[in-house]
Formats: C-alpha cells, sequence, structure tokens
C-alpha cells in the first residue's frame, strides 16, 4: 500500500528557507579581532540569493563543484547555503593541508570556482598553477591579494545581482557537498554528502546537541571540516545565534570573542579545548556564558570533561564521528538514573550511538561479535548519513556488506556505548595481546605534570610490539618515566606500562589537530626522538 504523505524533498534549500523565514532576526556575528560584525538571518539570506546569481552569471550549473578556502565568517555560512541550494556541490578546502594535497584534491574534485579569503591568497596562489580547472577565483575581505592577478572580487559580484534567485528543485540524493578526510591514515579521500544526508544529520544534530533560539552557537570546528560537525545547517535550522571567529583561534582570540559576545554552546576537539583550558587557568578570563561544549574528533580524557566541570563551569559532552559519518555517529550521555557518582564512567566513553546510526562489531575475520563491553573488535556503521563509497575512488577494504568499516577499534556494550581502544592502524600488538594507546594517553594526560601525551607501539626483539610513550610536559613542570610509571601502575595491567619514554616539546598534529601517529613511528624509525629505556623495567 502506498502511503498517503507528500513527497517533499529533503534539501538543503529547505534547511535555508525555514531558517530565513521563521528566523529573520537570528544573528550571525564574525569575530575580526577586536570587533565582531554582526548581520541578521534576513540579511545573509539576501547575500544567499545574489551569491547563488554571481555564481550562475560566471556560468555554475547543477553538478559544478565550487571550493572555498575559508575560515569560519559569515560568508562562508552564504556559500554553505548558496553553492548547494543552487545545485551546485560545496567541495570545503582544508586551508591547513601542505600546498600539493590541497593541489591534488583541488584537481581531484575539478573546482571551477573557489571563493577564497584575502589572508589565504598566497595558499592559493601557490597552487593555482598546477590546478587547471579553476576558472575563477573569488576573494573574500578587502586585504591585500597576492599572485593570482585580478580575482573577482565578492562584494562587487554580489552587488551586482538581484536579491532574489529562483531556486531549483534538487533531487535529494544528489552531491550537495564534499569533503575530503585528511588522511591520517592514508591518501585523503573524497566523501560527497547528499542533501537528503546533510537534511536528516542536520535534524539529528539539533536534537543531539539540544540547540535552540535561545542558544548563542560558538562554531570553532573549522568549516572546512566535516562541515563544521554539521553544526551551521543545525543552528541555521532552528535559529541560533552563529558565532564565527574567524581566523581568531588562539586562546586569547577565543576568550574575547566569548567574553563580548556570550555564547552558550560550543564544540572542539581537545587538543583547542585543552588549550582553552589551559589559558583561563594561567591568564583568568570569563567564558561563563558557555554552558555545554561538545568534544570528540579523538579521545577526550576524563581529565577534560571533569576539569571543565570543576573550573569551567561547563558540561563537556563526548561525541564520537568522522568525515564519513557526517559526523554524528555517537554521543556520551549517560542512561537514565545513573547515580551521579556514577556519571562520569558513562560521560567518558567515546559514546552512546545516536537515532538514525546502526552499530556492529566485527572481529579480524569480518565475524560479527557480541555488544558485551568486553569482546575487541572493529566497528562498522550504516545508515543514511554513512558514506557507501569515496567519490571517484576504488577503496572496498573499507566497506564490508554494506556497512563502513570505520578503522576503530574498540567494544561496544549492550546498551550500544561505544568505547573506542584504537585506530586499526595504531593497535598495539605486545606479545599477542592488545595494549590500547588511547587509554594509556587519556590517563596520561591526567598527571598534573603533563600537558600532551602520545603513545605508538615500535618494534621489539621480544614481544614484537612494545608502546613508546612521548610526552610533552607543562611549563616549568617535571616528571620522569619512573614516577609517570607508577601514576599508572594502579590504573592498567602490568605489562601495558611503558618502558620507553621520551620527553618532547611539542607532538606532530595533523591539519586538523590530531597526533599524527604515522609521523610519528616515522620519526622514531630515523631516530629523531632521544628515548629513554628503563631496563630495570623490561620483561
Ligand atoms: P580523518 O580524516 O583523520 O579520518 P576524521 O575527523 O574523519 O579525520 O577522524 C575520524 C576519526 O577520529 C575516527 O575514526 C576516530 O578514530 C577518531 N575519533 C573521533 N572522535 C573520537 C572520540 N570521541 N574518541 C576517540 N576517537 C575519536
Amino acid at each position: 500500500m502506498n502511503s498517503t504523505m507528500q513527497d517533499a524533498p529533503l534539501s538543503i534549500t529547505e534547511l535555508f528557507r525555514h531558517g530565513a523565514q521563521v528566523f529573520p532576526d537570528s544573528e550571525i556575528i564574525t569575530f575580526e579581532g577586536e570587533q565582531a560584525r554582526h548581520t541578521s538571518y534576513a540579511k545573509v539570506a539576501e547575500r544567499v540569493n545574489r551569491l547563488a546569481g554571481a555564481l550562475r552569471t560566471l556560468g555554475i550549473v547543477p553538478g559544478d563543484r565550487v571550493g572555498t578556502l575559508c575560515w569560519n565568517h559569515q560568508e562562508h555560512i552564504e556559500a554553505y547555503f548558496a553553492i548547494p541550494s543552487m545545485g551546485a556541490v560545496l567541495h570545503t578546502l582544508n586551508l591547513r593541508l601542505p600546498p600539493p594535497q590541497l593541489a591534488q584534491i583541488i584537481n581531484h574534485a575539478e573546482d571551477r570556482v573557489v571563493i577564497v579569503d584575502d589572508s589565504l591568497t598566497p595558499l592559493l596562489a601557490s597552487v593555482i598553477d598546477q590546478c587547471p580547472s579553476i576558472e575563477n577565483v573569488i576573494v573574500v575581505g578587502s586585504g591585500e591579494v597576492s599572485g593570482l592577478g585580478e580575482p573577482l572580487a565578492y562584494e562587487t559580484l554580489l552587488a551586482a545581482e538581484s536579491p532574489t534567485f529562483a531556486w531549483p528543485e534538487i533531487d535529494e540524493r544528489s552531491a550537495a557537498s564534499m569533503c575530503y578526510t585528511t588522511g591520517t591514515t592514508g591518501d585523503p579521500k573524497g566523501v560527497a554528502y547528499s542533501h537528503r544526508s546533510v537534511y536528516l544529520h542536520s535534524f539529528a544534530v539539533w536534537a543531539t546537541f539540544h540547540l535552540d533560539d535561545r542558544g548563542r552557537l560558538l562554531i570553532i570546528v573549522p568549516m572546512f571540516h566535516v562541515n563544521a560537525w554539521g553544526t551551521p545547517y543545525a543552528g541555521w535550522l532552528v535559529g541560533s545565534d552563529l558565532l564565527l571567529p574567524g581566523r581568531f583561534l588562539q586562546p586569547q582570540g577565543l576568550c574575547d570573542f566569548i567574553r563580548q559576545e556570550r555564547p552558550t554552546f560550543t564544540g572542539g576537539v581537545p587538543t583547542i579545548l585543552t588549550a582553552l583550558l589551559n589559558h583561563v587557568q594561567a591568564n583568568g578570563g570569563d567564558v561563563s556564558s558557555i554552558k555545554t561544549a561538545v568534544c570528540g574528533g579523538s579521545a577526550v580524557p576524563a581529565t577534560l570533561i571533569t576539569a571543565y566541570r570543576d573550573v569551567l563551569g561547563i558540561e563537556l559532552w563526548q561525541a564520537w564521528g568522522m568525515t564519513e559519518t557526517s559526523p554524528i555517529a555517537a554521543i556520551a550521555f549517560p542512561p537514565k538514573g545513573t547515580a551521579p557518582e556514577d556519571e562520569m564512567i558513562y560521560r567518558s566513553k567515546t559514546g552512546r550511538v545516536v537515532p538514525g546510526v546502526e552499530l556492529r562489531l566485527v572481529d579480524d575475520s569480518g565475524a560479527e561479535i557480541p555488544h558485551d563491553g568486553e569482546a575487541v573488535g572493529e566497528i562498522e556503521v550504516r545508515g543514511p548519513w554513512i558514506t557507501a563509497s569515496y567519490y571517484n575512488a576504488e577503496a572496498p577494504e573499507k566497506f564490508h556488506d554494506g556497512w563502513l568499516r570505520t578503522g576503530d577499534v574498540g567494544n561496544i556494550d549492550a546498551r550500544n556505548y561505544v568505547q573506542i581502544t584504537d585506530r586499526s592502524k595504531d593497535v598495539i600488538k605486545s606479545g599477542g595481546e592488545w595494549i590500547s594507546s588511547v587509554e594509556l594517553e587519556t590517563l596520561l594526560v591526567g598527571h598534573p605534570a603533563v600537558a600532551e601525551a602520545a603513545v605508538v607501539g615500535v618494534h621489539d626483539d621480544r614481544w614484537a610490539e612494545r608502546p613508546l610513550a612521548l610526552l610533552v610536559l607543562k611549563p616549568g613542570a617535571s616528571a620522569t618515566p619512573d614516577e609517570l610509571r607508577d601514576f599508572l601502575a594502579p590504573k592498567v595491567a602490568r605489562w601495558w606500562l611503558p618502558e620507553r619514554w621520551t620527553f618532547v616539546d611539542e607532538l606532530p598534529k595533523t591539519s586538523v589537530g590530531k597526533l599524527d601517529k604515522k609521523l610519528i613511528r616515522a620519526e622514531y624509525g630515523r631516530e629523531k626522538f632521544s628515548v629513554i629505556e628503563l631496563e630495570h623495567a623490561k620483561r
């Protein structure tokens, strides 16, 4: 039997229309260092129409890719709506990529137009000769432009267009936007989100993050990475004020912006939220307007969650996801009825699966293993906002009978709480037994002297692999490997305790601020670190 329901396509155009009509007075605020630039949804909506007109004048037609090389700001929001709603594909470019990789993904996506911040024109200029698909460059901002000849000016283009645009009908399964993985564990691969997937994911983010039009959402996660976790779309859908820090992502800039504009909600990777906490502890700063922050992208130490609660009065919610999952797949809320003293057991887990996403755990042979909170395997996911392939790239090893293989290894309990212990490429197998590098890292940063920690597996003649711990100590702090082993000893199995230690000034990070373990292992191989080996601790 057919249903009697109307068949309205699920599209970004609809998200856009709703926010613009229902919340014309909600604000879009861009930080510019000292001052913030304020505007309303109504004004932005008009400019979205003008931008679509400008791109059509430049010959952009449905299906064409339009790149953005931009920080988080008002014009990037405009691109987020105009490009997909006109049927073209928004391709957010990661401005921290090394130039050869940037050129590689522009060429792979065949971007015809790139919208670029004035401050980022030197980066685009360094690759443009290698990117024959780019026909036009549009520069945002009136600052100096270098090396791009006579590019088009964003404001001039918008001024020449009509404030209305005839939005085409959209096939909800067509591509709306694309993002390349950061290549932490391999070459970057393109994920193309559909209108339908962005629409459904926006509803999930709205509900999961409890967003509404009383909230002021500070978007720290870069808009070039996984649509800033979907927060611009979800926030706009329900009329939250959107606070955009521009390029002022250092703790001092964020603190100034927070003090002036008083956001209520934010999110970020652990490295950024740790830096913010350390800054407030060292220098003071009023971040009291923020009640909640989502943290994910890599494991969130329990000590960070408790410090946010106790020092800043902010509830930190750990979430899990990846470029391929749009990204929201799980969030760590304690189950109903949890006693206050037990809350941290759940808050420090990786997360509980969100509605719309299905999880399963498989062993090395691909057979399903139980969700009992103990059996360890690779996590596989499926659902309407999980990718089923990569754009123009074969990767059969990443898919399994219609499920995405996440490459994350861990356990799942009976209620579908996930605990990730490692990425499959980072697992440490010592004498045939697993050691969780993620658990050692999150414990080590709980030591008062430790600012950052990384643990990688390195060759060992006897055990095949043993953990090497790399540490960055807090300024002025000191700790010896033996002290750190004593600190870990009551918390983990004895054979997990590393006997190889090294102290460094900083840890190599990827373009989105995650530990670059591939590089750490390579540098260890090239003997770049001076490693302390505790002979007395060797087993
Ligand atoms: P990349 O391009 O490096 O894959 P992503 O942002 O897509 O970049 O990274 C996704 C990965 O980040 C996940 O597969 C997982 O390994 C890690 N990750 C994300 N959130 C968490 C979390 N809460 N705990 C542990 N790891 C996480």
